[in-house]
């Protein structure tokens, strides 16, 4: 099999110019006569390369110059515990806008270190919709509000960022990070694991309003202090040296493609081809979620008997189709459309939607 189309939820399709570019770098990266995974981080390649990957992602996302853009490890679920270690003073509270797996993860992961305080929770209906935002309960006196734009398994997505006043809004944007164009000034903190929109497993970007970063909170170790991490310029220990690279190839790729408004077009067309797959399939194919909350980057489906649905998963994977079997706490069919999967991928899902309806209907 030479190539195939990815709808994986994560790690996920990476561009092929950028998988191509780092290819022919692989073993003589800038000159240097070695790849990049065997230089030092205290380097000046490194260093300068460090510059550049921030220089570029600061200019795709317009990020203020009061904000940090930090590089760091654990995934976005450690960062979940960690978040209110830095932004939660001991006996403070923080309100948390849960719709989905993550947000109910990331307000887990947050009760050892900050009261947590749910101030929406859409679980009543299984989550197929979003909590209204004059539902929610915000205290005003909150460390921060945490709300997750995307939720992967469900397929869920805000279509707009609700308004949290003055309390810092702190956004688990892992997978839907740099989809369309953002506000960086809306919020607080932002972060996201890189293996969904950025780059390879094992990178965390954030960015964060640097006043923040000088909360008085409790006494933590340099690697878990934010502000820390800042000073050092994410070189605190040894970084994710290969994550941070590949991450700039896609920074370039998608200024290259246009930036964050033509690949939001882009992402639109691609969502719409394959709901509307779905919708007009005359319920052959079924998707639960209300249609103001589908979410554009995991569209969650299944063919009307559940029974198809690993037949649909083993003969689309036979047909070059990979990756399209729901999470399993979840079931049914997902597929997942980040950025660089392109619009022929999706056409030929759609595709083999219909030949399969049309074998098996
Ligand atoms: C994938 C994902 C996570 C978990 O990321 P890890 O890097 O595996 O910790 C958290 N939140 C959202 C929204 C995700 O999609």
């Amino acid at each position: 099999m030479s190539q195939v189309w990815n709808f994986s939820a994560g790690p996920a399709a990476l561009p092929r110019e950028v998988l191509e570019r780092a290819q022919r770098e692989l073993l003589d990266w800038d000159g240097s006569g070695m790849s990049i995974m065997e230089q030092s981080h205290r380097g000046k390649r490194f260093i300068a390369m460090a510059e550049r990957v921030e220089d570029d992602v600061r200019a795709l996302a317009d990020i203020p110059g009061d904000y940090a853009v930090l590089f760091l490890q654990g995934g976005a679920t450690q960062h979940f515990a960690q978040i209110p270690m830095n932004l939660a003073a001991p006996g403070a509270s923080a309100d948390y806008i849960i719709n989905g797996h993550w947000g109910a993860k990331a307000a887990r992961e947050a009760a050892p270190y900050v009261n947590v305080h749910v101030a929406a929770d859409s679980n009543h209906d299984g989550y197929r919709g979003l909590p209204a935002r004059d539902t929610w309960q915000l205290d005003p006196h909150a460390a921060y509000v945490h709300l997750t734009t995307n939720e992967t398994i469900h397929g869920i997505e805000w279509p707009s960022i609700p308004d949290t006043g003055a309390v810092p809004l702190v956004a688990d944007m892992s997978s839907d990070i740099f989809s369309q164009p953002l506000d960086v000034r809306r919020f607080g903190l932002i972060y996201a694991g890189a293996q969904k929109n950025i780059g390879p497993s094992g990178l965390v970007l954030m960015i964060v309003r640097r006043d923040l970063l000088d909360r008085p909170t409790r006494p933590l170790a340099h690697i878990l202090h934010y502000a820390d991490h800042a000073a050092a310029n994410s070189m605190l220990n040894t970084p994710n040296t290969w994550g941070w690279y590949v991450a700039g190839l896609t920074f370039q790729w998608m200024r290259a493609q246009g930036g964050l408004t033509a690949i939001a077009e882009r992402n639109r067309a691609k969502a719409q081809r394959l709901y509307a797959a779905i919708d007009g399939s005359g319920g052959y194919y079924r998707n639960d979620v209300e249609p103001t909350a589908r979410s554009r980057m995991n569209v969650r489906f299944g063919v009307h008997d559940a029974a198809l649905d690993p037949v649909f998963v083993a003969e689309a994977e036979a047909a070059g189709l990979i990756a399209l079997k729901g999470h399993k706490a979840l079931g049914g069919l997902r597929a997942s459309l980040y950025n660089a999967v392109p619009l022929a991928a999706v056409d030929a899902l759609v595709a083999f939607m219909q030949d399969f309806r049309t074998r098996h209907g």
